[in-house]
């Protein structure tokens, strides 16, 4: 049977972008099993093989190559192995992306994503913040190394055994955002350039780059659509939203949906931003809720209720509440989520613009979001801040 012709990409759609496979979330996770297709906005003219770019390229060392660190900065020089060309369309995704080979495309085509979608938000491009000695960011997709990170030049993903298998972090996009929000944040508001250890800054790096990893996955439209099917709405219920640190490389595993006020936490940068992440998580959270009520998919009820208190028992009541409206009409319930995403999205992006890494404190970056916020989404995230002893 021949194809409809409009089935085929047009040579038209060259002009749109460039196709690369990205996992949602780690292939070993089940139900994520295959790759999203997706388009980034570079065109194919713009991507070189490696892939590379203006602003980045693949160095995939063909030996072990130990991390970076204070005295070993990129460029790598050693023998790599050979950069990956386009398919014959000079798109990516005629690539198998569970090879080897696809590690370094898989890797550089999360952090175009991430930087897609945030650069929406911020409204321009983001100019790196080593380009004054380093032109590009050096992506390393594997070193033998249980831990993932990025620094002056650099992000380079290493591989976690967890489970017993190895699990390489150049397929793990939750990862991947992570540290290319600790990039965003330095690119946006500078080095906190003699700030003491107790600075807020670092766990404020923390937090946010946990929302950046976050918001930036709920831009798959089939990691959204697959979240509601298996919540049947109701995003409190366990699911990959709060398990989006499940081998997370930081040195503890960090839950977006914890109940935890800045007066329970140590002064160790994970731990003393889970209430940041979380306040940023719950305010997503009863936004789509209000979106819910909005969109007539959920009666008022639903707003009346507070989500930190509910008991076992009206949990239940809680999500029938959601269940039966969500087999009637779960598109308004994606569009419910993709506002709430982007209403906190925007916020969050818009902030950097007022935030200096020098001088940062908590409460006045809690401040500056809630300032950027609008209407509805500025009144829970200053509710919420302030619950977790943020802001006063
Ligand atoms: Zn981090």
């Amino acid at each position: 049977m021949d194809l409809h012709p409009n089935v085929a990409p047009t040579p038209r759609e060259a002009g749109t972008g460039t196709r690369f496979w990205i996992f949602p979330q780690p292939p070993f996770i089940p139900g994520y099993e295959q790759p999203d297709r997706v388009w980034l906005s570079m065109l194919p003219d713009e991507i070189s093989e490696g892939p590379s770019d203006a602003l980045m390229y693949v160095a995939d060392p063909l030996y072990s190559k130990q991390p970076y660190g204070l005295s070993r900065l990129p460029p790598f020089d050693g023998a790599r192995r050979p950069p990956v060309p386009a398919g014959p369309d000079r798109h990516f995704d005629s690539i198998a992306p569970r090879s080897r080979a696809y590690f370094g495309v898989h890797a550089y085509a999360c952090i175009h994503r991430v930087l897609d979608i945030w650069q929406s938000y911020l409204g321009h491009q983001i100019r790196w913040f080593f380009d004054g000695t380093l032109p590009r960011l050096e992506i390393v997709p594997f070193v033998e190394w249980d831990n993932a990170q990025a620094g002056y030049g650099f992000l380079e993903l290493g591989c976690s055994h967890a489970g017993g298998s190895p699990r390489p972090y150049a397929l793990n996009f939750d990862a991947i955002a992570h540290e290319v929000g600790h990039l965003i944040l330095f690119s946006e508001i500078g080095v906190p350039l003699g700030a003491s250890r107790e600075s807020d800054f670092f766990p404020f790096s923390e937090g946010f780059s946990d929302c950046v990893s976050l918001i930036s996955f709920l831009y798959f439209d089939s990691a959204i659509d697959r979240l509601l099917r298996r919540t049947s709405g109701n995003l409190l219920l366990y699911n990959e939203l709060n398990r989006f640190a499940e081998t997370s490389p930081e040195s503890q595993i960090r839950l977006a949906t914890n109940f935890r006020r800045m007066s329970q936490v140590t002064r160790e940068p994970h731990d003393r931003s889970l209430p940041f992440v979380g306040a940023v998580f719950d305010s997503i959270v009863e936004l789509y809720h209000q979106n819910l009520v909005a969109n007539h998919c959920a009666g008022s009820r639903l707003l009346e209720v507070d989500l930190r208190e509910l008991a076992l028992d009206e949990f239940d009541r809680f999500r029938e509440l959601t269940a039966e409206s969500f087999r009637e009409k779960p598109l308004l319930f994606q569009l419910s989520l993709m506002k709430a995403r982007d209403d906190v999205g925007r916020a969050l992006g818009a902030a950097l613009a007022n935030l200096d890494a020098r001088t940062l404190t908590f409460g006045q970056a809690a401040m500056a979001i809630v300032d950027a916020a609008d209407g509805a989404a500025a009144e829970r995230l200053e509710d919420n801040f302030a619950w977790r002893e943020i802001i006063s």
